[in-house]
């Protein structure tokens, strides 16, 4: 079975593991009276990735679903406004956030633009009526197949935000797969918003976790928040032990998920019963429209399975595919093969 539903299923290295075992550990859940943890681990983690981030400070969470969710608690009291796309995981998935609880703030739509981008003039619109306290941005765009923002348009975005008071939260889950693809650091590109999360369990393949980067400040207040969320852990290092593996060891190697995902892209662009735009594949996620085969997603994703591709309908029409580090080159030549031959029995 070549299993690209998500590059979550990444497993860990064994120096990871290793590093877990040998790991110094305190209680995260303690801190000195400069708000640094008791785990000396955790502590090494959170500053490597404030570092890479270029941000004053970091936080280390269970989970991208939380950094984001306490982002935005900390940025907004009950019942503001944030900017958003519809199909942001901020929105889409963090439902917590605007529910009456525990967030209770409101979306705000923007638009994206036909490159799946935000589309600048609906963000300026948003900006402009100024009802908002927080605007979302999501790089890169996972509903999207993985699409990349540049440094310059972000920039833009968070210019006119900030000229109006406004903040601006970036959802990085795979912000070092856009930092390769568009190669552009990663602090570069999150140097103007005011913070960004990243998760150390996709493509890094850490088994656990994410950092929320921003000010000192807003990293006291997002532990405290952080804490009523019930995301605080003791023994942490254990698993930021395995995060600082993964930034260190793994960042680089992300590059050969986007050559994985180009070289399957390419293999079937031109299968006749589906449509894949090649410019679109930027990072580690190839997305087939499979509306001109006459089937829905959810048929042509059992139909795959079956053969031995396993993939992710994400909606009525489209099929998304994720590179990552269990499956190599050969495998994309595999999954090629088998989409090739099941698309052809499907148009027989
Ligand atoms: C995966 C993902 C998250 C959530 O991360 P989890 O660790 O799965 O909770 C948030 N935003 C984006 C864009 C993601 O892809």
């Amino acid at each position: 079975m070549i299993d690209l539903r998500s590059d979550t299923l990444t497993r860990p290295t064994l120096q990871m593991r290793n590093a877990m075992y040998a790991a110094e550990v305190g209680d995260a859940g303690r801190e000195d009276p400069h708000g640094r943890s008791e785990d000396p681990t955790v502590n090494r983690l959170e500053d490597l990735a404030a570092r890479l981030m270029g941000k004053e400070a970091a936080i280390f969470v269970p989970s991208g679903t939380m950094a984001n969710l306490v982002a935005l608690m900390t940025h907004c009291s009950f019942g503001q406004f944030v900017g958003v796309e519809k199909k942001l995981h901020v929105y889409h998935n963090e439902k917590a956030a605007f529910n009456i609880r525990p967030g209770g703030l409101l979306p705000l739509f923007y638009e994206s633009n036909p490159r799946s981008g935000p589309d600048l003039d609906s963000i300026e619109t948003l900006i402009v009526e100024n009802k908002i306290s927080l605007l979302c941005l999501e790089n890169t765009h996972n509903y999207a197949g993985g699409t990349c923002i540049d440094k310059a348009s972000i920039d833009t975005i968070c210019q006119l935000a900030q000229k109006n008071g406004i903040a601006v939260h970036l959802d990085g889950a795979r912000m070092l797969n856009a930092s390769l693809a568009l190669n552009t650091p990663e602090d570069e590109l999150a140097a103007s918003v005011d913070s960004v999360m990243f998760c150390l369990s996709k493509g890094l393949g850490a088994p656990v976790g994410s950092l929320l980067c921003g000010t000192r400040q807003f990293i006291r207040q997002a532990g405290r928040i952080r804490k009523s969320l019930g995301g605080t852990m003791r023994q942490a290092g254990i698993l930021a032990a395995a995060g600082i593996v993964a930034i260190r060891q793994e960042k680089d190697r992300l590059i050969e998920d986007h050559a994985n995902a180009q070289s399957l892209a390419r293999n079937i662009a031109h299968t006749p019963g589906l449509v894949l735009s090649l410019d679109d594949v930027q990072t580690n996620m190839v997305r087939l429209d499979v509306s001109p085969s006459g089937y829905d997603a959810q048929s042509i994703q059992q139909g795959l399975e079956e053969r031995g591709v396993k993939a992710s309908a994400v909606s009525e029409n489209l099929i998304r595919m994720v590179t990552y580090r269990d499956v190599g080159r050969q495998d994309m030549a595999d999954a090629s093969n088998i989409i090739n031959e099941y698309f052809e029995t499907l148009l027989k």
